[in-house]
């Protein structure tokens, strides 16, 4: 059986770092789940999970947003420079719905251990 995005979450990966219920675990858990389950039905290895880097980009409201990396999450940016990159994010996460050749594009971006 395979899972992904928030049903998934609360599984550790080796270091005992849960999983959270997050678009940035959702979406590429979404294709390592989808290649799994193909994968099992071909016989072909299975591809691991790891969230790559792992992010926070946390939106304060009126103080901007503060923007980390790593699991002991460094603060990179905060207050303006912040919100603009959660703008950002806000901008690029939304899939584009019923254009498969678009979909396919953009889930080669997944930085995830699965190729293309
Ligand atoms: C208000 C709010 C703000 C959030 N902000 C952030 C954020 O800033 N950053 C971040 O990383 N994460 C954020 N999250 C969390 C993020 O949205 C979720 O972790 C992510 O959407 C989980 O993806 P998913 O595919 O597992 O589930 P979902 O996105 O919930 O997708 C599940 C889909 O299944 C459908 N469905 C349910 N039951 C059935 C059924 N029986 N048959 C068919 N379809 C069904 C639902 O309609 C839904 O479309 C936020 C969540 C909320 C609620």
């Amino acid at each position: 059986m395979f899972a992904a995005g928030d049903v998934a979450a609360a599984v550790a990966d080796d270091a005992g770092h849960l999983g959270l219920q997050s678009c940035q675990f959702a979406t590429p858990m979404g294709k390592a789940a989808g290649h799994n389950a193909a994968a099992d039905l071909l016989g072909v290895p299975l591809v691991d999970f790891t969230p790559d880097p792992y992010v926070t980009c946390l939106d304060l409201g009126s103080a901007g947003a503060v923007f980390t990396t790593g699991w002991d999450r460094r603060v990179e940016l905060d207050g303006k420079q912040g919100k603009e990159l959660k703008a950002t994010i806000l901008d690029v996460i939304h899939p584009p719905l019923d254009d498969a050749e678009e979909i396919l594009r953009q889930a080669g971006r997944q930085s995830n251990g699965v190729s293309g």
